[in-house]
């Protein structure tokens, strides 16, 4: 609880691929906690100055003023007690001290918006994500457009060769994909032995 305006803190999540309106539904929620004239503190990590280094930039160019922090464990060193309402941008490029930090927000009254990732370009969860959706009083799965088909989209797909879990970018090197067009750079799905015809499976 805040020891000054006696709130209870709480954790929110907003989570899922690039491309979904992560950025914009945080800037969002920001702006409303401004209009109710909330004290509001932003901050992003430094991995991702593609567009601004002291904004929140969505890929449809809304814009959010944000502190840039090394990691999580440097947004106390920045953080203004009297701040109430605290978001978090790509959260997943914050480091696993997140979880603890967005906690410890949490418990001292204030209301913590977290967006990031939860899946990489593999399909796999990304930590700390998982922990933070576990510990959440507030989860949305934001959805983009798979730029193959038109469905729903739940993932990253990475376009550009490379084994690194991390490949700073935004459009050309990454597009949204759903589920049956996603090419997670392990076999496709027909390629698995137990998707393909026996009649086939005997040629081999
Ligand atoms: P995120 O933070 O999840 O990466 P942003 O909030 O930065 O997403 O951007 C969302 C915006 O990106 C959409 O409003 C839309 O204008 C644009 N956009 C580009 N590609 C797509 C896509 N494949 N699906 C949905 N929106 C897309
Ligand atoms: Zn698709």
């Amino acid at each position: 609880m805040d020891i000054v305006t006696g709130h209870v803190g709480w954790i929110e999540v907003v989570c899922g691929p690039m491309f979904s309106g992560k950025s914009e539904e945080l800037i969002r929620r920001l702006r409303r906690a401004k209009i109710a004239r909330k004290r509001v503190q932003v901050f992003k990590p430094t991995i991702d100055d593609r567009y601004s280094t002291d904004e929140i930039v969505s890929h449809s160019d809304t814009r959010m003023q944000s502190q840039v922090v090394q990691d999580a464990g440097e947004i106390m060193r920045y953080l203004d007690w009297r701040t109430q309402v605290i978001g978090l941008d790509e959260a997943n490029f914050l480091g696993p001290r997140v979880v603890e930090i967005a906690q410890q927000l949490a418990d001292a009254g204030k209301q913590v918006i977290v967006a990031g990732l939860d899946t990489d370009y593999l399909g796999r969860p990304f930590p700390p994500m998982p922990e933070l959706l576990a510990l959440a009083e507030s989860i949305t799965k934001t959805l983009a457009i798979c730029m193959r088909c038109g469905n729903p989209a739940k993932h990253t797909q990475r376009l550009v060769e490379s084994e690194a879990l991390i490949v700073v970018g935004a459009a050309g090197m990454y597009e949204a994909r759903c589920r049956r067009c996603f090419e997670p750079g392990i076999p496709k799905q027909e390629h698995f032995d137990f998707m393909r015809p026996e009649r086939e499976k005997q040629q081999v």
